[in-house]
């Protein structure tokens, strides 16, 4: 797929491009007063959910079409592209004929390949060129989320991004959706060319953790920010807990560090040369691991053992994680790895007692 860019025109190309705007429109005065602060500080997008999907019912869904003209309002006032969620054709038509720059497509949504079938369709009859938006599935299925921009993409679509809005757990500690970073990482790496933003609101779901989350997407090299900024936050309808003043997202917006990607020093170059070597390394000792597990399982097969044995196993599982511990690595990380290796020793030594 080869995509093109979602800038639209007036919007400057240096990281980040921001999105911002409340999490749902309420009155028309809330989303013009919210509108003119952001336009001062130079925000160029505006967002506003006009349809909201809600876990519960009976919770605010949204106000529906007429949020669609205090958008128009704000663009001919402000300036400002608008955008908005859409989830349904009917919500595809509506936003279009009321000139709505960009459409995103919710978590829940992408979740849905015949919802996204449906908007895709639509937006092929109407010949709407983008951009348009995908946030992730609210469950963390990479192909999901990469069939869901391939839908958009094959309506016709080249302006398209990604959103990172975390996901779904039934632990909701420390984030409203785990981050799980390694996702979206993964769909820069198998869509290259596809612009990606965060969405540190919906990640973190409460207003103090957006400044971390933003300087942790630009540190990844994200392309942008989509953040919930309403005037009055404490009295937000929806999400109240994870929207800034525009004040506040100036202050944090501010204080983002960008750091230069397009260098690379010879230092960083010898740095990868020794991460390649020791990659290499790494892989001739699993190899020699598994070689030796192999043997194992040989000795297995000739003594009439089972292949796995818990208790053994268990007391690896100790010793390595306080070894990593001790070399200052995280515990869970070398669970992981272990398990990970074990689960392949296993596989070899089954291999050799059917042969
Ligand atoms: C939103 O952007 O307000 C929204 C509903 O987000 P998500 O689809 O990520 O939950
Ligand atoms: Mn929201």
């Amino acid at each position: 797929m080869e995509f093109e860019s979602i800038l639209l025109p007036g919007i400057s190309a240096q990281r980040p491009l921001v999105i911002a705007g409340p999490c749902s429109a309420e009155t028309e005065e809330q989303v013009l007063a919210t509108a003119r602060e952001l336009a001062g500080k130079g925000i160029n997008v505006y967002r506003a959910g006009i349809w909201k999907p809600r876990t519960k019912p009976g919770g605010f869904e949204g106000v529906g079409t007429k949020g669609l003209g205090w958008l128009q309002q704000v663009k001919k006032e402000t300036g400002m592209y608008v955008a908005t969620e859409v989830a349904t054709r009917s919500h595809v038509d509506e936003a279009v004929a009321h000139g709505i720059d960009m459409l995103w497509i919710g978590a829940r949504t992408s979740a849905n390949p015949f919802a996204v079938q449906e908007i895709a369709d639509a937006l092929k009859a109407l010949a709407f060129e983008g951009p348009v938006l995908v946030k992730n599935p609210v469950n963390p299925d990479l192909d999901l989320w990469i069939g869901a921009i391939e839908r958009i993409y094959n309506a016709g679509i080249r302006k398209i991004a990604a959103i990172h809005r975390g996901f779904s757990s039934y632990d909701k500690k420390l984030y409203r959706n785990l981050p799980q970073w390694h996702i979206p990482i993964e769909l820069k790496r198998r869509l290259a060319g596809l612009p990606l933003l965060s969405d540190p609101s919906h990640i973190g779901g409460k207003r103090e953790l957006i400044a971390s989350l933003s300087q942790q997407a630009m540190d990844l090299n994200y392309d942008g920010l989509i953040i919930e900024s309403h005037t009055d936050p404490d009295r937000a309808w929806s999400d109240k807990e994870q929207q800034v003043t525009p004040d506040v997202l100036s202050y944090i917006l501010n204080l983002l560090v960008i750091r230069d990607t397009k260098q690379t020093t010879e230092n960083l170059t010898e740095l990868r040369q020794q991460i390649d070597r020791i990659d290499h390394e790494l892989l001739a000792i699993l190899a020699k691991r598994m070689r030796v597990s192999r043997e194992i399982g040989q000795y297995k097969k000739e003594h009439n053992m089972p292949v796995l044995q818990t208790g053994r196993y268990d007391e690896i599982l100790d010793r390595r994680v306080n070894g990593a511990r001790e070399m200052g690595m995280d515990g869970a990380f070398m669970k992981t790895i272990l398990e990970a290796i074990h689960e392949e020793s296993i596989r070899q030594q089954i291999e050799v007692l059917n042969q």
